[in-house]
């Protein structure tokens, strides 16, 4: 776990060439942006600060399940470590959303080959009776299946999905599979289910359920629903293909209503035009099975890592540059609490971004809308290509979920792009810890979000202006 320590010439060298730039004129400050830009990534390359954030995450308060004590402790200790960390100021603040807790889940086959089925409930579901469910299943291999299944068909059975998601480098499959988790129940109760089972959206095969949050309709029964392992969706294809199967569900979660969750911002403050701010975010809770290494303790670790290094730098750079951990990116609620409670400062945000897609690497970026010719960009994309990042040609349109409702508002977003080949092997289940993370691939993240941030701070660019350019 220990790491080597820093290289001292380097780090000698790199405040040497800080306190150089620093005195600069003017004119020259364009000139410096690009080696002030290079040794952040090379400082990054090297970082330990980042890794052992999210070692101290993972470890002291573990799973943050959103609107849970545990998320709480974890915004009270990200508030704290950033405090100590160089940031201008450092806030904690807090939305109300309903806590909804997991409680015992079972499943097994009755009937025609007794055995145990491993499943988790998806967030936001309903328990079973307190006796569970006991039913036959209706297994579609493919969701258009069940949605072109006939209102009433289902009735009294249980609904099972075993559609597979495919395994992609750049995980657009995950959001092409979700509406079997998001819209599944409700349209399994729609014609009759009495509860539901999808496939995990995962790519692995090992036998764990991957979590993940539901969304019930409004015009639908509430019925209990929970994610099977890729082994166990598989054999119940292999039952299901023999003839009936009858399983036996019990899910006993609760929601407790009027609990809260929380944001952490820690800001840098432009040296000229403070005004102006630059935004990376991350979310800091997770789910409850794992420690939420990869989803989101990497991304917490990296925007945060990646300021932490630009917070050593004097003066600062031109615009602010503020860190936000997102509280229940998980539940969908932090984002839409962020976009309300700070909405009247979207027209103030320069640019914004977030990762949320675990520590792998960076392989490519996506430029802002109408920004790709721009010195800014190329800049950039000259930085980034020694750690084998390329600049994509499409542009930027969206960079996580808790920054979406911003974008919504007008805020230009950057992205970047990293391996995901394996990202849904462990995304949401018991296996999402420390281990998993590579320290080099971790910082190889930091090096070009610390480049990424402090370029897009210095930068003149008014992101907005160029985006409704392109659009015409
Ligand atoms: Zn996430």
């Amino acid at each position: 776990m220990k790491r080597t320590g820093r290289d001292r010439l380097s780090a000698v060298g790199f405040i040497a060439l800080l306190l150089l730039f620093a005195h600069a004129p003017v004119a020259r400050a364009q000139d410096s942006d690009a080696p002030i830009a290079a040794h952040l990534r090379d400082a990054g390359l090297k970082d330990e600060w980042g890794y052992r954030f999210l070692e101290t995450l993972t470890t002291l308060i573990g799973p943050r399940l959103a609107a849970t004590p545990a998320e709480a402790r974890a915004a009270i200790w990200a508030e704290k470590t950033l405090k100590e960390a160089g940031f201008d100021a450092v806030h904690r603040e807090s939305f109300a959303m309903p806590a909804w807790l997991r409680g015992r889940e079972e499943a097994a086959v009755i009937a025609p080959a007794p055995q145990r089925l491993v499943v988790t409930a998806l967030g936001g579901s309903v328990a079973t009776p307190p006796q569970g469910i006991t039913a036959e299943i209706a297994l579609f291999r493919l969701y258009s299946n069940l949605l072109a299944a006939p209102p009433g068909s289902l009735a009294g059975k249980i609904a099972v999905v075993t559609q597979r998601m495919p395994r992609v480098m750049d995980g657009s499959s995950y959001g092409a599979a979700n509406p079997i988790r998001r819209r599944g129940p409700s349209e399994a109760a729609k014609r009759g289910a009495i509860a539901y089972l999808n496939r995990s959206l995962g790519t692995d095969n090992h036998r764990l359920a991957h979590a993940g949050a539901t969304n019930y309709e409004s015009d639908a029964p509430r019925i209990p629903a929970a994610a099977l392992s890729n082994p166990d969706a598989d054999q119940l294809e292999r039952l299901a293909a023999r003839g009936k199967v009858r399983i036996h569900l019990l899910l006993t979660p609760r929601t407790e209503e009027n609990a809260q969750s929380w944001t952490v911002s820690a800001e840098l403050k432009g040296s000229e035009r403070p005004d102006e701010t630059v935004l990376i975010g991350a979310h800091l809770d997770s789910w409850d099975l794992g420690t939420g290494a990869i989803d989101d303790g990497a991304g917490d670790a990296i925007v945060a890592g990646a300021a932490h290094l630009i917070a050593q730098l004097k003066p600062r750079p031109k615009r602010s540059l503020r860190v936000v951990l997102f509280g229940a990116e998980e539940m969908d609620y932090s984002g839409p609490a962020y976009a309300k409670a700070h909405g009247d400062e979207a027209p103030h945000i320069a640019l914004a971004a977030e990762s949320d897609f675990g520590a792998r690497k960076i392989y490519a970026f996506l430029a802002p809308p109408g920004s790709a010719k721009t010195a800014f960009i190329k800049t950039l994309a000259d930085t980034l290509t020694p750690l084998g990042i390329f600049l994509a040609r499409e542009p930027a349109l969206r960079s996580g979920d808790d920054i979406a409702p911003l974008a919504k508002l007008g805020v230009p977003v950057i992205a970047m792009r990293q391996n995901g080949l394996d990202y849904f092997d462990i995304h949401h289940t018991a296996d999402d810890t420390f281990d998993k993370v590579d320290p080099q691939e971790l910082d190889q993240n930091i090096a070009a979000w610390a480049a990424m941030a402090y370029l897009a701070a210095q930068s003149d660019l008014d992101f907005r202006r160029l985006a409704a350019d392109a659009q015409h």
